[in-house]
C-alpha cells in the first residue's frame, strides 16, 4: 500500500501515475487517483492493478491539473472493490483522502456522524477520518490543517494521510503514525510519498515526518510540521537524498 501526492506546476497525472508504479512492491489490491483541474477534482479508482487504473483514468476522467493525490490500497476494512478503493470524498465533495493505516475506532465515530446526518458510500473507516474532519471544519469553524489534527486526537489507530480540499487549493495536509511519509521539496512544487522512489528523480530533498506529526506543505511557503498531540511546531529537517 502507498501514497502519493503532488503540487506544483507540473501536470500531476503522470507524476502520481509512476510514483504508484514505484510502489507497487508494497503490495496493493486497489488503486485511484484524484486530480485537481482548477474546478473539479476528477476521481478514478479501481480495484486491481495501477496499469488497470491507467486504462480506466485515460478513458474516464480529465486529467489536466497541477495538483492531485493517489492511492494504493490494501483492503483492511470493506472488500476490496471500486467503491471501497481510495481517494475518498467528505458529503459535501469538498474534501478528499487517501489512507493507508487503520482506524481503529471508527464505528463509533461512524455511529456519531450518521447521527448528525452523514452518510457513507464505503465500508471503510477512511471515508469516516475524512468525514469527521469536514464535520469539525464546519462546527468549530477551524481550517484544514486545525480540523486535522482535532479529528487524529480522536482517533485510535495507524495512518498516513494525505488531505485535499477542493476549496484552498494550495495546499495538501499529512500526518503519520505508524506508516511511513515523506515529503520531497522542489522548486515552488512539493511532492508527498510513502517513501522517497516517487519523487527521487524530481529533487534530492525530502522531509521524512516522524511517526505523531502532521504538515501543512502549502505552495510558496515552507513546510510547517507540528507534533498531533500537543501541537508544538517542529523545525523539520530536510534531508539531503542520495542516489
Ligand atoms: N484501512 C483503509 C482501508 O481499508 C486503508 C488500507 C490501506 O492501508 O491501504 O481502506
Amino acid at each position: 500500500c502507498g501514497i502519493v501526492g503532488y503540487i506544483g506546476k507540473q501536470d500531476a497525472y503522470p507524476i502520481i501515475l509512476k510514483g504508484l508504479k514505484r510502489l507497487e512492491y508494497r503490495g496493493y489490491d486497489s488503486a485511484g487517483i484524484a486530480i485537481f483541474d482548477g474546478q473539479d477534482l476528477n476521481v478514478c479508482k479501481t480495484k486491481g492493478k495501477v496499469a488497470d487504473l491507467q486504462k480506466k483514468c485515460e478513458s474516464e476522467i480529465t486529467l489536466q491539473g497541477t495538483v492531485g493525490i493517489g492511492h494504493t490500497r490494501w483492503a483492511t476494512h470493506g472488500e476490496p472493490n471500486d467503491v471501497n478503493s481510495h481517494p475518498h470524498y467528505s458529503n459535501s465533495g469538498n474534501l478528499a483522502i487517501i489512507h493507508n493505516g487503520i482506524i481503529e475506532n471508527y464505528e463509533s465515530l461512524k455511529t456519531e456522524l450518521q447521527n448528525r446526518g452523514y452518510t457513507f458510500s464505503s465500508d471503510t473507516d477512511t471515508e469516516v477520518l475524512v468525514n469527521l474532519i469536514e464535520d469539525i471544519m464546519i462546527n468549530e469553524e477551524v481550517k484544514l490543517g486545525k480540523a486535522v489534527q482535532i479529528a487524529l486526537n480522536q482517533t485510535i489507530g495507524a495512518y498516513a494521510i494525505a488531505v485535499f480540499d477542493k476549496t484552498k487549493t494550495n495546499e495538501i495536509v499529512v500526518a503519520r503514525l505508524g506508516s511511513p511519509l515523506a515529503i520531497g521539496v522542489g522548486e515552488d512544487e512539493y511532492y508527498i510519498a510513502s517513501d522517497a522512489s516517487p519523487f527521487i528523480e524530481y529533487t534530492k530533498k525530502a522531509i521524512y515526518l516522524e511517526d505523531g506529526e502532521m504538515a501543512v506543505v502549502r505552495l510558496g511557503k515552507r513546510v510547517k510540521v507540528r507534533k498531533i498531540k500537543d501541537d508544538s511546531l517542529v523545525d523539520p529537517y530536510v534531508q539531503k537524498l542520495q542516489m
